[in-house]
């Protein structure tokens, strides 16, 4: 087998699909309140991202996470879910969502394959949940988030992006539910995407932690049990849950990056933060088999950049965060 490692000796063994560039809710910070999105026939047919995903597991791909859009709004996501976790070489498919209807799929996901969810939540006060997300189902995010502990969709994972003058005065408040009620809490730095940019600015991961740390107690370092992402983990005193910290803008993890991203239109794109992307979808609908998919994924592994440069050449362009995936 060849192995994917890209021009700087990074092994590529994780992928995030995005089956769809359309959500339900629309963050300030992550897309446009008003967009247009994808016509039917221009995102990737559950069977077209099999063969993708068929081809990048015999190069060594062996975790993916769905996302989108709200990957939740696509049809039949359990369909897709059992074909990618019984592809060979696959161990792991989870999934960020943002809870809408986690409640009404989190057992038939788990019957499907899927291992884990992770669940972005902004606020624990309703109507700034509304104000951020420009919905008010603040209430489903939380069934949801019940829902897909008791399938064992474990660990469940609530990730808040922390906004200046948004949400920040509100770190405290997530950081306690590590101790009342087992949540697994990850802090991100807010990234400058444009058009995303009904945001004032980030909050430093460094603040966030000092900030918990003189009001709730020291953080003693956790190792996590699953996921290898870029996110530092800690634990407060006496907590049943743990913190993650993602420090997405001040922090540079290129270094240990091993990941390639699906775009719902199927273009894969190396780097997160640059805007290279190497188009599968014609190929694959021009009859591409499976060794001229992996020649192209090996393509795209020649061009994945050594580093972002979010900084210097600013965030972005082509798409927002809704269109990648996160
Ligand atoms: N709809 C799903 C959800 O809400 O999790 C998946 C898609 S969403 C684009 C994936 C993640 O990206 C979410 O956790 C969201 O908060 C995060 N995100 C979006 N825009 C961001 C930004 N500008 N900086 C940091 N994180 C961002």
């Amino acid at each position: 087998m060849t192995d994917l490692v890209d021009s700087f000796s990074r092994r590529i063994n994780y992928m995030r699909i995005s089956v769809t560039d359309h959500c339900d809710l629309r963050c300030l910070y992550c897309t446009d309140r008003l967009y247009p999105h994808l016509s039917h026939d221009d995102i990737l047919r559950y069977e077209e991202i099999h063969r993708i995903v068929l081809a990048a597991a015999g190069l060594g791909v062996k975790k993916l996470r769905l996302t989108g859009g709200e990957a939740l709004i696509r049809l039949n996501l359990r369909w897709l879910v059992e074909m990618l976790a019984n592809t060979e070489g696959i161990d792991e498919v989870s999934l960020t969502t943002n809870g809408t209807q986690l409640a009404r799929y989190a057992d038939e996901l788990k019957a499907a394959g899927l291992s884990r969810v992770n669940v972005s939540l902004d606020s624990l006060k309703p109507d700034r949940f509304e104000r951020i997300t420009g919905s008010d189902r603040f209430k489903e995010v939380l069934e949801g988030i019940e829902a897909a502990k008791k399938a064992g969709l474990n660990p469940v994972k609530i990730n808040m992006v922390v906004l200046k003058d948004v949400n920040d005065d509100e770190v405290l408040d997530f950081a306690r539910k590590t101790l009342s009620d087992d949540w697994h809490v990850r802090f991100i730095e807010h990234m400058p995407f444009v058009n995303g940019n009904g945001a004032n600015g980030m909050v430093s991961i460094r603040n966030i932690m000092s900030s918990i740390e003189q009001s709730l107690g020291q953080l003693s370092p956790h190792l996590p049990t699953s996921g290898n992402g870029p996110a530092r983990y800690y634990k407060l005193p006496d907590a049943s849950g743990t913190l993650g910290f993602i420090g997405a803008v001040t922090e540079c993890f290129c270094a240990e990056c091993n990941r390639f991203r699906l775009t719902a239109d199927g273009h894969l794109r190396p780097c997160l933060l640059d805007d290279d992307e190497i188009d599968l979808k014609e190929p694959l609908r021009h009859g591409a088999d499976i060794s001229e998919l992996e020649r192209l994924i090996l393509k795209a592994a020649t061009r994945k950049q050594q580093q972002h440069h979010l900084g210097e050449n600013g965030a972005p362009e082509k798409r927002q965060m809704r269109q990648i995936g996160g």
